[in-house]
């Protein structure tokens, strides 16, 4: 096999790999395996920019990043739905229809109505081309590449697909997935995304795809749209769209009376809760396309669909007691302590309150029968008082002044809707969440140290800061209880290599407020050092790129806080990288500071990655599209004629990428 068959051959089984993890949910090799032919693949293709590839499977790790989302009018319009409440209302329309088709037996397929943000995707020669949001159904913005790395989006399809259309779908996260970015939010310090559908909304406009390519998305399909698709039912439209290699969910079901519609409403009514995914209704569509166009559009929905909503499901309990929680951050969280009740398939035995506002404006009082609900958040709310219930004796809440953990009095500033603790040195959560989130995965990945072990340290007077971990020796350790000698030892080395770290996974570690991992870099970038950072000003920190006001304050009382500046300088003594190493300062330099370059088509000495980083690396920004704030057109081989014609239009020089190397 040549180079380019390698290559070709590589891609062909990294998409089925993809297929039968994201698609089917059945890998057949494991996700180490998947990842080493990835990075082959990756090597070759930076070897062999001759042999690009926009659909090949490394386009899914993102790193295009669009300033601005181009708008693009719908060839085929995105329509609503009428929605039906009850049994009686969905009767009523099936009767409608009846009448109009006459006498003809009609069928229908019911699917699922998934929660997400629905997208229209375009397939040109078996090749994903473009998708676009739904925007007010006649036109929506290119979300193209952001879509293009989430994995169970098929880049190149597979079968005897048409030649040209658009298939319609639903981005959407599904609970584990969204319930791990709050896991990593809450360890960021920030505050936890509220469901998931305005996740997987929101995620479809970030700017940096890289960013789109780390979250969880999936993408559930339901309609194509086209000409001479040669599809003739609802249902097989589905199976070939599966066939093609779409994610379509298989709980689609072809029913031939309105019978079976209601049978399959009330059993997904009930059973809706064991998905892995939120749905809050049913689509009952006339399964025949012929049908379809007999029956014809409103003026915002077609007459052949109608999604039924099922109703949050909601229960009378007993509120028993109100906590309150302290985070790492010394945000206060009140937690309200329910009769435990049966709700959407599982017991609940606690609710959140958000903030004092959200009890004073219910009037939440402990002794209360309160009315639960489940809707599109995972952790339950209360969204009423039965005022009727309540006891004679009961009194109105009193939010708490000081902290539950050490009694310090709690501030709230203005704008801010949570109180907090502001002893962020004394308070037990706060100093041992801040080890946590110091040791943890992402952060100095320190092993044989877990969580407990470091409340277990703090407790036993061994640590109060992140830096004393340095200082513990395996005489310390061993008196611990369930500390023998091979974890002592462990622990010990495991601290000790966490200064191989390199810095900008240091700075994250440091545990600074709104500084997570992608900030941590882009400081760690354009600061190169601690001791740089150090003595910014807000005012330089906010013209770093994506730096807004709020973690510029941040950095800056982060340093100017004593303990602070302690414990950096005593990680200093211990040899924790506080600066970019020397390896990666030599390949930067800041000469092309301020200008942003679209690269295009192919090129020879280096991959199209290579070059978007050696653009980064000297201080360029990369665009995706151009438009009149782009500074160069870097042009390879093969580049599109259109995106020539646009630049020349703009008066924006094109340069090769001799011209470019020589820049820099
Ligand atoms: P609505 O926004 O309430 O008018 O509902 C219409 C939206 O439901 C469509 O734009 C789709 O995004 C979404 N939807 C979710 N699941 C389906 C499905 N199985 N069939 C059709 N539309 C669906
Ligand atoms: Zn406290």
């Amino acid at each position: 096999m040549n180079i380019e068959e390698t290559i070709k051959a590589l891609r062909e089984e990294l998409r089925d790999h993809n297929y039968n993890y994201y698609v089917l949910d059945k890998p057949t090799i494991s996700d180490y395996e998947f990842d080493m032919k990835l990075k082959d693949l990756q090597a070759l293709e930076a070897q062999h920019p001759e042999f690009y590839d926009e659909s090949s499977p490394t386009i899914r790790v993102g790193g295009m990043v669009t300033k601005h989302f181009e708008t693009v009018v719908h060839e085929h319009r995105m329509y609503s739905l009428d929605n039906s409440y009850s049994k009686e209302d969905l009767e009523d329309w099936e009767k409608r229809i009846q009448r109009n088709l006459g006498d003809a037996p009609v069928s229908y397929t019911c699917e699922l109505k998934y929660d997400g943000a629905s997208i229209s995707i375009t397939y040109e020669h078996g090749k994903l081309v473009r998708a676009v949001t739904r925007g007010d159904g006649f036109q929506g913005d290119d979300v193209t590449t952001n879509i293009k790395t989430i994995k169970s989006v098929p880049l190149q399809l597979k079968g005897d697909y048409p030649e040209k259309f658009d298939i319609r779908g639903e981005i959407i996260l599904p609970f584990d997935g969204f319930a791990k970015m709050n896991e990593e939010r809450i360890a960021n310090g920030e505050e936890p995304y509220m469901n998931p559908r305005n996740t997987a909304s929101g995620s479809l406009k970030l700017q940096d795809s890289s960013l789109v390519a780390q979250r969880p998305l999936e993408c559930l399909l339901y309609s194509i749209v086209g000409r001479n698709t040669g599809i003739s039912t609802q249902f097989e439209m589905l199976e070939k769209a599966r066939e093609w290699g779409f994610k379509v969910p298989t709980v689609a079901k072809l029913c031939h009376s309105t019978q079976e519609v209601m049978d399959f409403v009330e059993y997904w009514d009930v059973n809706r809760h064991s998905l892995p995914y939120e749905t809050d209704g049913v689509v009952v569509k006339v399964n025949s396309i012929q049908h379809q166009e007999e029956l014809g559009y409103t003026a915002k929905s077609p007459r052949w669909a109608m999604a039924y909503k099922f109703k949050a499901e909601q229960v009378y309990t007993v509120l028993n007691e109100i906590t309150y929680q302290v985070g790492r951050t010394g945000a206060i969280t009140p937690v309200a302590n329910l009769q435990p009740v049966l709700l959407a398939g599982t017991t609940v035995k606690r609710a959140s309150l958000h903030n004092a506002d959200q009890i004073e404006k219910l009037d939440i009082r402990e002794g209360d029968t309160v009315f639960v609900e489940k809707g599109g958040e995972i952790i339950p709310k209360i969204i009423g008082v039965d005022v009727s219930k309540r006891p004679t004796d009961s009194k109105p809440t009193q939010y708490i002044s000081e902290c539950p953990e050490c009694h310090t009095a709690l501030i709230r500033t203005p704008g801010d809707a949570k109180h907090y603790c502001p002893n962020e040195y004394g308070c037990p959560p706060q100093i041992t969440g801040r080890i946590q989130h110091y040791i943890s995965r992402k952060a100095m990945d320190i092993e044989g140290l877990g969580g407990e072990t470091v409340e277990l340290l703090f407790k036993e007077g061994l640590i109060n800061d992140y830096a004393d971990l340095y200082d513990l020796t395996k005489e310390q350790l061993l008196p611990l209880e369930r500390m023998a000698e091979k974890s002592a030892e462990n622990l010990v080395q495991g601290v000790a290599d966490s200064v191989k770290v390199p810095f900008e996974r240091v700075l994250f570690a440091l545990g600074i407020r709104y500084v997570g991992e992608t900030v941590a870099k882009k400081l760690a970038k354009a600061y190169k050092s601690v001791d740089a950072l150090m003595v910014a000003t807000k005012e330089e920190l906010v013209s770093v790129d994506e730096i807004g006001d709020r973690i510029a304050e941040s950095v800056v009382d982060f340093f100017q806080n004593p303990k602070n500046l302690d414990a950096v300088s005593r990680l200093r003594q211990k040899g924790v990288q506080l600066e970019l190493s020397a390896e990666k300062l030599e390949n930067q330099t800041d000469v092309l500071q301020g200008a942003t370059f679209v690269v295009s088509g192919v090129f020879e000495t280096v991959s199209r990655d290579e070059l978007k980083k050696l653009i980064e690396d000297n201080g360029g920004k990369v665009g995706s599209s151009i438009s009149s704030k782009t500074g160069y057109l870097v042009a390879g081989d093969k580049m599109g004629p259109s995106k020539r014609t646009k630049a020349e239009s703009l008066g924006i020089p094109i340069i090769t990428e001799k011209e470019f190397l020589a820049m820099i």
